[in-house]
């Protein structure tokens, strides 16, 4: 019998993951099943409980899950600890672990473009979500010579910087981060503005040619961010390698065996092709 992994949260229809998941393992010659499950926040003891009993193997956590799942796991991984949510659980035999592979898949991508060394990186990160505390925390652990965070609502890069980011880090307004755009090498975009509306996060006028921008949205194609950067010289890149490589970490954890994440890549953006703005 196919071991059974999958992915819960409210809603999950848009959910790419069964297709990016199925065809990794079929590739791969594993007999895995990875599905979708709506849970509601009312029923996720119970969704837990059914999973664990019925020997899921595994699965995939997203919103609104990240963090209340946590008490209904028997361990936690310390980068899950440190983000504050768990986005993989891994069943072994009943014990129910739960990690975190937002921060580290987000980092994988992004190495794809650093052709420098990170003591050399100077990275600047736009926006103070859920998304933002996993790509900062797995940032820091890279080595950078400098992390700015910047947001809208500063106490929330306040609360940031305390939690997963490091002393020689620091936080400045939207102001500052545009004024001082060309200090940085490395720029992430973790908002979602730009998703619905041809919106700058911040203006680039001060951007210098060579940087990496980074923007975690992944549709449309090219947000607003990554066109204006393209213009001045940027190195850009969009969300499919953050979502690509979170679920290539994930599946890693679950079978013990890397999966071809240029396969999954692939399979993401045909399935974004027919929906895709700007591409
Ligand atoms: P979140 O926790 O709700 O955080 C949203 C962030 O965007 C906050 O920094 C918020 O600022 C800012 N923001 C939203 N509307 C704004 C506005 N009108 N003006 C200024 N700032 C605004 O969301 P999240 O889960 O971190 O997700 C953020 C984005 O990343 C979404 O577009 C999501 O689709 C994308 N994402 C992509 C992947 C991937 O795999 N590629 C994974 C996760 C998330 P305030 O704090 O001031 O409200």
């Amino acid at each position: 019998m196919r071991k059974k992994v999958g992915l819960i949260g409210y809603p999950v229809s848009h959910s790419m993951s069964p297709q990016m998941q199925n065809g990794a393992f079929e590739k791969a010659g594993l007999s895995y099943v990875y599905d979708k499950y709506e849970v509601h926040p009312d029923q996720l003891a119970e969704a837990v409980g059914d999973m664990r009993e019925k020997g899921f193997a595994g699965w995939n956590v997203t919103i609104p899950h990240k963090q209340a799942i946590m008490p209904y796991l028997d361990e936690i991984a310390e980068d899950a600890l440190k983000i504050g949510a768990v986005n993989t659980v891994v069943n072994e035999n009943g014990k129910l672990t739960g990690y975190n592979t937002d921060g580290a898949g987000f980092v994988k991508g992004l190495m794809r473009h650093v052709s420098f060394p990170m003591e050399e990186a100077k990275v600047l990160i736009i926006g103070a979500g859920g998304a933002s505390r996993a790509i900062s925390y797995a940032m820091g652990k890279e080595g950078p010579k400098t992390i700015a965070i910047t947001n809208r609502t500063m106490e929330k890069a306040q609360d940031i910087f305390s939690e997963c980011l490091r002393d020689q880090d620091q936080v400045i307004s939207l102001q500052e981060a545009e004024e001082r755009l060309t200090d940085f090498n490395i720029v992430i975009n973790t908002t979602s503005i730009g998703m619905k509306e041809d919106r700058l996060p911040l203006r680039v006028n001060h951007l210098k040619a060579g940087t990496v921008v980074s923007d975690i949205i992944y549709n449309p194609f090219k947000t607003a961010l990554l066109k204006e950067s393209e213009k001045r010289g940027a190195i850009i890149d969009n969300g499919v390698a953050m979502l690509v490589f979170q679920g290539a970490l994930s599946f890693e954890k679950w079978t013990g065996v890397a999966p071809d994440a240029s396969l999954m890549e692939k399979i993401v953006i045909e399935e974004l092709g027919g929906s895709y703005v700007n591409r």
